[in-house]
């Protein structure tokens, strides 16, 4: 239920509306829209009595939200969430396409500098690398662990560049809490609620993947979990669903991007890469998923995708990433996007050489 207060409704009255809502036990969200207020009830199970509000000093009307997720809505939060960094000055969901790139895993200091280089010299703010990796078999290599996040953090002090990575479970969490920019929850984790739970109480950003088989109100209802813990910074990525076409790794839906941005506030990004599995499909469907309006992309990129220990066959080389970087300049430009600028020649030497 939203409760929307009159334009000239006072502060007082707005608070007397959030007491009455904790009275109920339960909790309030305030809205602040352009020119009104309006108060969102959240932890409540079954339905709200209007009537309690609908007589209030300040109260223009009460509205019921029919729609099983709340604090994801744009009933609730009408303007786009933008998540800032304001140790880089970076942001996502701003009107600057967010570009994540790295290799799908980290594998040694010499593939992740190497990578991070080439990522720093385009422009790029934020680094992807698992260190830890949901396979789907146990034989296949499973990450660095700790190692591997201290790889991540080394590479953050040497190029300023933010990153990126999973946590498969709570104690995966806990160490990637502790390292990380963003946290990353994979496609396989978006229906392990208490992982759910336990990322709303982080105190970082979270990058939510889209279960490959979820449809748009049950990921909503996931990220709602996350949201509903306190932890308003998400960010939706489309990644690929299964469907009974096979001559790719999976389905990119991009239809989702603009479906999710009508209902959702949150930041709605592409992952082309596991979107298709293979490396020469990853620049049209990039430039594919800036012209249907997503706020970024992440791509994976390896310095030998060939020698890569994971997702070798969909991670572009340096050179097809700059490729799709130049290639989706244009494009975002006419979306009304502006993409980081690379560093100048000079500019990348000097950082290649610090
Ligand atoms: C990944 O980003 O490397 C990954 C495992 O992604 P997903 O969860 O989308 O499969
Ligand atoms: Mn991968």
């Amino acid at each position: 239920m939203l409760i929307v207060m009159q334009a000239q409704a006072g502060e007082e009255q707005v608070r007397a509306v959030c007491q009455k809502i904790e009275l109920m036990g339960y909790r309030p969200h305030t809205v602040a829209g352009a020119g009104q207020t309006a108060v969102g009830i959240a932890g409540n199970t079954g339905e709200v009595n209007a009537s309690a509000f609908e007589g209030m000093p300040g109260v223009a009307e009460v509205v019921r939200v029919t729609k099983p997720y709340k604090l994801v809505s744009r009933d609730f939060h009408p303007d786009n969430t933008v998540i800032r960094f304001p140790c880089s000055g970076a942001v996502i969901g701003g009107s600057e396409l967010t570009v994540i790139a790295g290799p799908c895993s980290v594998e040694s200091r010499e593939q992740l500098f190497a990578v991070a280089e080439r990522m720093a010299a385009q422009g790029v703010r934020f680094l992807r690398g698992g260190a830890f990796k949901p396979r789907t078999s146990p034989y296949a290599f499973q990450g660095l662990g700790e190692s591997g996040l201290q790889l991540l953090v080394e590479v953050r002090e040497r190029f300023g560049l933010l990153i990126v990575t999973e946590a498969m479970d709570e104690s995966s969490l806990e160490l990637v809490e502790r390292y990380a920019d963003v946290i990353q929850v994979g496609s396989r984790n978006m229906q392990n609620y208490s992982l759910l739970k336990q990322v709303g109480r982080a105190t970082k950003p979270v990058l939510l993947k889209r279960g490959m088989s979820a449809t748009l109100e049950e990921y909503l209802l996931a990220a709602e979990y996350i949201l509903n813990e306190g932890n308003q910074q998400v960010i939706l990525c489309e990644r690929g669903v299964r469907t009974f076409a096979d001559h790719m790794r999976n389905t990119l839906d991009l239809s989702f991007v603009p479906a999710a941005q009508q209902l959702c506030h949150l930041p709605v990004i592409v992952d082309p890469s596991h979107g298709t599995g293979r490396s020469d499909k990853v620049l049209p469907l990039s430039r594919a998923a800036v012209a249907v309006g997503a706020d970024g992309l992440i791509v994976e990129v390896h310095p030998v995708p060939e020698r890569a220990l994971s997702d070798g066959a969909q991670s572009l080389t340096c050179d097809q990433f700059d490729e799709v970087m130049a290639q989706i300049r244009p494009i975002a430009a006419l979306v009304g996007r502006s993409v980081p600028a690379p560093l100048s020649t000079a500019a990348a030497t000097l950082a290649a050489s610090r």
